[in-house]
């Protein structure tokens, strides 16, 4: 067994004549947050895709520890321990705050998914228990009978973030996870990434904003046109000079 917990080879991925992954490797340890940056269209998001299955590579593997998710389903790739969180929000608008918290964990669950069945687990103790702390971790517990859809899009996002959580995955992925967020919501999100990090679990993040990668990743992988030009340690990123000229504009 490796130390990593994450190990991308030889990965390419095209799309028609555009090469938008060109000979990817990236190994992450476990419990550490390794940052993604890049200009736009760099190809992070197709990054993330393809680790957790929505697209498949042109060429390479990808591994979760022993195991091997090149060609797994999304839902089995996530069954694994790999949660991630969207550049958009995907979260149940009709449910309320508590109630989305509820699902991932119920989706665990054996049995059929009826309606009377699914009412009986939202009142199932342990479950209700531990959104109700998830929810206090990202700030939201006032608002736990609220409609997810009435809520803004800081809070959306910290909201689907307290639902990878509920999994408790081996493998967090987090795609620009304070885009669109207000500095005050932006501060309290690097926060509670702050205090995730604490608990050791491993984490992938992707961020425009220097400030959260800067504060947060223990190794940064600059990605640029397709190719990883640039990995180290945040200091070591900042002071490389391909890294300046691609990325920090001179
Ligand atoms: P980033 O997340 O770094 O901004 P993306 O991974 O979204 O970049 O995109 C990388 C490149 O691949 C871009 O040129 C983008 O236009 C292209 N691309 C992304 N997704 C698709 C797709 N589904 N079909 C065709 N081209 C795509
Ligand atoms: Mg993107």
């Amino acid at each position: 067994m490796s130390d990593y917990i994450l190990d991308v080879t030889d990965v390419d991925k095209n799309f028609g004549g555009l090469r938008a992954l060109s000979d990817i490797n990236l190994r992450v340890k476990k419990g550490t947050v390794h940052a993604i940056i890049g200009p736009n269209g760099a190809g992070k998001s197709t990054l993330l895709n393809v680790i957790v299955g929505r697209l498949a590579p042109n060429r390479g593997r990808v591994l979760l520890g022993d195991e091997v998710l090149t060609g797994k389903q999304p839902y089995e790739i996530n069954q694994l321990g790999v949660a991630r969180v969207f550049q958009t929000p995907e979260i149940f608008p009709e449910l309320s705050l508590l109630q989305n918290v509820m699902v991932p964990a119920l989706a665990k669950r054996d049995g059929e998914f009826n309606l009377s069945f699914l009412k009986s687990l939202f009142s199932e103790r342990d479950i209700l228990d531990q959104a109700e702390h998830m929810l206090e971790d990202v700030g939201l517990i006032e608002h736990k009978d609220h409609l997810a859809g009435s809520m803004s899009r800081g809070d959306k996002r910290r909201l689907e973030l307290a639902m990878c959580l509920s999994q408790q995955p081996k493998l967090f992925l987090l795609d620009e996870p304070t885009a669109g967020m207000s500095r005050h919501d932006t501060n309290r999100t690097i926060d509670l990434l702050k205090r995730i990090k604490a608990r050791g679990m491993t984490k992938v993040i992707i961020e425009h904003d220097m400030h959260v990668v800067f504060s947060l990743a223990d190794r940064i992988s600059v990605l640029a046109q397709g190719a990883i030009i640039a990995e180290g340690t945040p200091e070591e990123v900042r002071n490389d000079p391909k890294v300046k000229e691609a990325y920090l504009g001179g």
